[in-house]
C-alpha cells in the first residue's frame, strides 16, 4: 500500500460531493459515484456502503463493482462482518490481513475464499449515532496509511451528512406534497376545495382563450342540509356529504373538476363544452343523482339539490364572476321551490309531523300578533351600565307552551316564514327602541337584532332593513345585526357582499356565538364585522384557569388588534364577570347583569342609567347555574 492518498484528488472528490448536496440529484446516483471515485483516490480495489440501524437488518445501498457487491451482501446475509463491527463500535475497523482476523469468524473464510485480503470499514457517523458503514476492500494484504485512514473517515462522514440531508429533503418534499394536497383538497370528501377550483378556473380561462372553447360552472347546493345535521347529528351529516361526493364524482369526465366549496355546496367546472344546451344535460344528470335516497347509518334519507348554472361561451371571460353567477343562479333555483322541500326520513317520522304542525301554529301566531320580543341588556363591563339590548323572539303557544327560540327559528327557516318573522322582529324592536328614546330622550342605546342565514341570503334583505329603518325612524348607527359564522361557511362570497351593503347603510354587524362553529380566527379579519360575541360555552369556564379562558383572552386581544368590539355572552357569575373584565371584553351580557325582559322594563333600566345593572345581590355562595330567577313574564298588553 504505497499509494498514499493524493490530496488534490481527495479534495476534488469532496468538492464534487459537496456540490451535489445542494442539487436534486438522486441519492442512489451520488452514492454510486462516490464508491467508484473512492477507488480512484484511495489504494483499494473496491468500496461499498451499507446502512445499518438497531431496528433494521443491514442493507447495502451502493457498491463500486461486482466483488464489492458480493462482500456487502455477505455481511448483510450473515449479519456479521467488519461493517457491522464499525457500526457497533463507532470506530474504524482496520483489518490489514484478513487471514489473521478473529473478530468476524464466519465472514473471514467466506471472504478469503472470494479473494479478499484486507478490509477497512468506517462508521457513517452523525452526532453520537451511526447510519451504517463505508467499506473499503483490498485484494492485497497490508495496512492503510494513516492519512488514507483520515481521508476515508472524512469521506464516510461526508457520506453520512449527505444521507441525512437527502433524507431531510425527501421528508420535506413529502411533507410539502402532503401539505399541498391538504391545502387544495377538502379533508372530508377528498374533493378539490375552493382554492383548487380557483386555480382550475384560471387554467380554464387561459385554455379557453387559447383554444376558443366554452366552459360552464354548475353550483350545487343540498336543500335543507342543515336540517339533516340538526335532526340526525353532524356525524350523519358528514356521512351524507361523503356519499353525495361519491355519487357526484361519477359524473366527472376527464378534464372536469368537481369541488366542494362550502358545507353542502359542490361545484362542477366543465371545460370543452360546445353549447349552453350541454350544461342543461349536466344539470339534469346532477338532479338524477338525487332520485335514489341515501342511506346514512340505518336511516334512508331523500334529499334534493338546487343547481345554478353559468355558461361562458367561446371568447367570454371565465373568472370569479362566473362562479358568482352560478351561485346566484343556484339561489334563484332555491327560491323557485325546491328549497322548501325539507329532507325527510322516507318513513316520515312523528317529529317531522309535529314540526309541520308547529310551523302552522307559528304562522298563525305571527298572523294573530301573539309573538313577542324580549330584550336583554348588553352592559359595559367596566361599570355594568347599559349600552344596548338584544332583541330575542318569544312565543308562548297555548298548546305547546314556551317554545325555545332556537326551535322556532329552525322551523321558520324551513320556509319563507323566517323572512316574515325576521321582518316582524326587526320592525317590533325598532318601534320599541323609538318608544324608549321618546321616554328617555337623553339615553343612547344600541339595538341588536338576530338575523338567520336564510333570512340574510334572501334577495332584497338589505332593502327590507332599509325600509324598516325608514318606517320606524330608527337610526342605522344604533342598529346591530347579529349573524353566525355558518353564513360564511356556506355562502362566503355572497354573504360578504350582503354584509358590506348593510355596513354601507351605517349598520354595524356582530359575529354571534363565536367559538361554537368553525371559529376560524381568519373570519375576524376577513369579514365586514365590527363586533364579536364570544359564546357562552367559553364564558361558562372563563372564571377558572382553563383553556377556555386562554382562548377567550386570545380572541379578545386579536379582535382588539383588528379594531373590533368584544361582547362576552352568558355571564352568570361574579367570577365570570371579573374574568372577562380582566381579559378586556368591553361589553357583556348575561343573567349576572340582567335577564331578557319585556320592552317596558327597559325604560326603567334606562332611567336608572347611572346605576349598574346587577340583578343579583352579590352573595358569598354562588347560586347554581341557570336555576336563577326566570324571565319576567311577557305581557301582550304591553304591545
Ligand atoms: P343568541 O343570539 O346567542 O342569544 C343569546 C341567548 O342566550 C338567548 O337565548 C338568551 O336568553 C341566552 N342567555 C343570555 N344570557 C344568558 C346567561 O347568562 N345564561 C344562559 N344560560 N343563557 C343566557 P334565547 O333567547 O333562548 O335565544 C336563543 C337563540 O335563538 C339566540 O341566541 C338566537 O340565535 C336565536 N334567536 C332568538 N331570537 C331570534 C330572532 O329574532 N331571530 C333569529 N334569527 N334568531 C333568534
Ligand atoms: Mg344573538
Ligand atoms: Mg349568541
Amino acid at each position: 500500500m504505497v499509494n498514499v492518498v493524493n490530496e488534490d484528488r481527495l479534495s476534488l472528490v469532496l468538492s464534487e460531493f459537496a456540490r451535489t448536496l445542494i442539487t436534486d440529484f438522486p441519492i442512489q446516483g451520488i452514492l454510486d459515484r462516490l464508491v467508484e471515485r473512492i477507488t480512484h483516490v484511495l489504494p483499494v480495489a473496491s468500496a461499498g456502503v451499507t446502512l445499518i440501524s438497531d431496528s433494521m437488518e443491514p442493507h447495502y445501498v451502493a457498491a463500486s463493482g461486482e466483488s464489492a457487491l458480493h462482500f456487502e451482501r455477505l455481511q448483510a446475509d450473515m449479519g456479521q462482518g467488519p461493517c457491522i463491527a464499525a457500526y457497533t463500535s463507532g470506530n474504524p475497523v482496520l483489518i490489514a490481513d484478513l487471514s489473521a482476523e478473529t473478530r468476524v469468524p464466519e465472514f473471514v473464510p467466506a471472504a478469503l475464499a472470494s479473494g479478499l485480503r484486507a478490509v477497512f470499514t468506517f462508521p457513517l457517523r452523525h452526532g453520537d449515532g451511526r447510519l451504517g458503514a463505508l467499506d473499503l476492500y483490498s485484494n492485497d494484504v497490508g495496512p492503510l496509511d494513516e492519512r488514507d485512514v483520515v481521508a476515508a473517515q472524512t469521506l464516510a462522514d461526508v457520506t453520512a451528512a449527505y444521507l441525512l440531508n437527502a433524507q431531510a429533503r425527501q421528508d420535506a418534499q413529502a411533507a410539502s406534497d402532503r401539505f399541498q394536497h391538504h391545502a387544495l383538497h377538502d379533508p372530508l370528501t377528498g374533493l378539490p376545495n375552493r382554492l383548487l377550483l380557483q386555480e382550475r378556473l384560471e387554467h380554464a380561462s387561459q385554455r379557453a382563450k387559447r383554444s376558443h372553447t366554452a366552459a360552464a360552472l354548475l353550483f350545487t347546493d343540498i336543500d335543507g342540509f342543515k336540517l339533516i345535521n340538526d335532526t340526525y347529528g353532524h356525524q350523519a351529516g358528514d356521512e351524507l356529504l361523503v356519499a353525495i361526493a361519491q355519487r357526484l364524482s361519477g359524473l366527472v369526465r376527464s378534464g372536469d373538476t368537481l369541488a366542494r366549496v362550502g358545507g353542502d355546496e359542490f361545484v362542477f367546472l366543465c371545460e370543452d363544452l360546445r353549447t349552453a344546451a350541454d350544461v342543461d344535460v349536466v344539470a339534469k344528470r346532477i338532479n338524477e343523482m338525487f332520485i335514489r335516497p341515501f342511506t346514512i347509518a340505518t336511516i334512508e334519507v331523500s334529499i334534493t339539490a338546487s343547481v345554478g348554472k353559468a355558461f361562458a361561451g367561446p371568447g367570454e371571460e371565465i373568472s370569479d364572476q362566473l362562479l358568482a353567477r352560478a351561485d346566484m343562479a343556484m339561489y334563484e333555483a332555491k327560491r323557485e321551490g325546491t328549497f322548501l322541500r325539507p329532507p325527510v326520513n322516507t318513513m316520515e317520522s312523528r317529529s317531522t309531523r309535529d314540526e309541520q304542525h308547529l310551523e302552522g301554529r307559528l304562522r298563525t301566531a305571527l298572523a294573530e300578533g301573539s309573538l313577542e320580543v324580549a330584550y336583554q341588556p348588553i352592559v359595559r363591563t367596566a361599570d355594568a351600565t347599559i349600552a344596548g339590548v338584544e332583541a330575542l323572539l318569544r312565543w308562548n303557544d297555548p298548546d305547546h307552551g314556551w317554545v325555545p327560540p332556537i326551535h322556532m327559528i329552525r322551523i321558520a327557516e324551513r320556509s319563507s316564514l323566517i323572512t316574515e318573522i325576521g321582518e316582524w322582529v326587526m320592525e317590533r324592536s325598532c318601534l320599541d327602541h323609538a318608544t324608549w328614546m321618546a321616554a328617555v330622550p337623553s339615553a343612547t342605546l344600541d339595538l341588536a337584532v338576530n338575523v338567520s342565514v336564510r333570512q340574510l341570503m334572501e334577495p332584497g334583505f338589505a332593502s327590507m332593513v332599509d325600509r324598516v329603518l325608514t318606517r320606524t325612524g330608527m337610526a342605522p348607527t344604533a342598529l346591530i345585526l347579529e349573524v353566525t359564522e355558518s353564513i360564511f361557511i356556506d355562502h362566503s362570497g355572497l354573504a360578504i357582499n350582503v354584509l358590506a351593503g348593510l355596513n354601507a347603510l351605517g349598520i354595524r354587524l356582530a359575529l354571534d356565538d363565536f367559538g361554537t362553529g368553525y371559529s376560524s380566527l381568519n373570519y375576524l379579519s376577513r369579514l365586514p364585522i365590527q363586533i364579536v360575541k364570544i359564546d357562552r360555552g367559553f364564558i361558562a369556564k372563563v372564571g377558572t384557569a382553563s383553556t377556555e379562558r386562554v382562548i377567550a383572552a386570545a380572541v379578545t386581544a386579536l379582535a382588539h388588534d383588528l379594531g373590533l368590539t368584544v361582547i362576552a355572552e352568558g355571564v352568570e357569575l361574579e367570577s365570570e364577570h371579573e374574568a372577562i373584565n380582566a381579559i378586556g371584553c368591553e361589553c357583556a351580557q348575561g343573567y349576572f347583569y340582567a335577564r331578557p325582559s319585556p320592552a317596558d322594563a327597559i325604560v326603567d333600566q334606562l332611567r336608572r342609567r347611572a346605576a349598574p345593572l346587577r340583578e343579583r345581590v352579590l352573595a358569598s355562595s354562588p347560586r347554581p347555574r341557570t336555576t336563577a330567577r326566570p324571565e319576567r313574564a311577557m305581557s301582550p298588553s304591553t304591545r
